[in-house]
């Protein structure tokens, strides 16, 4: 049994980790300033007795005793690391810099929840770790795609200057239950829509792609990363199975018989065109792929955003 923090264990993904890391027996502490986390997302597990919760700002040093550190602390949905720009890039560099003093003080193992954004707008496809991507510095992607390279920049640093135990984990796209309603991504976007008749907006023409991971395959390819030994170079996480947004709107609309339209709306600069993982080295090194296909995935996703729906309601 290991003694394990999570920051942003109250979000999407830290919550599903947080369960599966309770059913192994661990103790956790939970960090979050519940920015797009929510209580809500903690409920069923807040009496659990191996669980502390700790309201805290990442970008604020803390002293803990810890084992391992799975650094999740940032918002990721495109529409909430915008609304607050410079506070992303302080949540990624400060959070990630303070997260990082705390691993080599307590000689913690810790991992980083980067992101397939930092190959930004991707002239290589599929994308393997070796690529070094294509990003506006400038844009307003930047302050998360910029904030998490030099995450990962500080992360490599701390480990050959101060031989911290990192891992570094590429996330790309993923999605399931416990997403916000007003999350503001493409997969909450479009069943929130289907299931309340209002119209699909695809931005730009919905040609471009992406590949969506159902969140417990991810939770899975996260603690398997972080219990692989020797393991300090990026590895991505990932389902390689690509769609075109447009054919997500068509599965969403059949998988709920919804009468919504389809809407165009203008594409959001930067906005990447292709994006799919090369999981070779999750493959080889883990022994980890992704085992839920994209419609069976939704068909989980769509009654939580019922029942959420119903809820507001009454
Ligand atoms: P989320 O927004 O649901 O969760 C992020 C959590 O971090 C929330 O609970 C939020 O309140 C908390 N947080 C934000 N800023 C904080 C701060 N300064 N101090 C303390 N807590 C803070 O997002 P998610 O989808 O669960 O993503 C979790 C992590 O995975 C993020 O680091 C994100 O960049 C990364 N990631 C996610 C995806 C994805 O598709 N979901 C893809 C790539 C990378
Ligand atoms: N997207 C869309 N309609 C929406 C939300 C998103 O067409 O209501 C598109 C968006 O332009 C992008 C893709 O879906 O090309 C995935 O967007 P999301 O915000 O989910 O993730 P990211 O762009 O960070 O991969």
């Amino acid at each position: 049994m290991a003694r394990i923090l999570i920051t942003g264990g109250a979000g999407f993904i830290g919550s599903h980790l947080m369960d599966y890391l309770l059913r192994q027996g661990h103790e956790i502490l939970c960090l979050d300033n519940y920015f797009t986390g929510s209580k809500a997302n903690l409920a069923h597990m807040r009496d659990h007795p191996q669980l502390e919760l700790i309201r805290h700002d990442v970008v604020n040093p803390i002293m803990l005793e810890v084992d391992q550190i799975y650094h999740l602390a940032c918002p990721a949905s495109p529409v909430h690391y915008q609304y607050n720009p410079v506070k992303t890039i302080k949540t990624n560099v400060l959070g990630t810099l303070n997260m990082l003093g705390l691993a080599k003080r307590v000689k913690a193992r810790i991992l980083l929840a980067s992101t397939s954004e930092i190959y930004g707008d991707p002239q290589v496809h599929p994308q393997q770790e070796s690529y070094w991507g294509n990003v506006n510095c400038l844009g307003p992607r930047s302050c998360y795609d910029e904030g998490k390279r030099v995450a990962e920049t500080l992360m490599m640093d701390y480990h050959r200057q101060n031989r911290v135990d990192i891992r570094i984990a590429r996330i790309f796209n993923t999605y399931g239950p416990r997403m916000a309603l007003n999350d503001g991504r493409v997969i909450s976007n479009f069943i929130v829509q289907a299931l309340t008749g209002q119209d699909i907006t695809i931005y730009g023409q919905g040609r471009q792609t992406r590949s969506f991971c159902f969140v417990s395959d991810l939770v899975e390819g996260l603690v398997r990363l972080m219990n692989t030994e020797l393991l300090h170079e990026p590895v991505n996480l990932g389902n390689p199975e690509e769609y075109a947004i447009m054919e997500i709107a068509q599965k969403i609309l059949a998988l709920t018989g919804s009468p919504s339209h389809l809407i165009y709306l203008p594409m959001p600069p930067d906005d990447p065109g292709r994006r799919r993982p090369d999981i070779t080295r999750a493959r080889k090194r883990l022994g980890w792929q992704p085992t839920i296909p994209l419609e069976a995935g939704l068909k989980e996703t769509i009654p939580y955003f019922a029942a959420k729906l119903r809820e507001t309601k009454s």
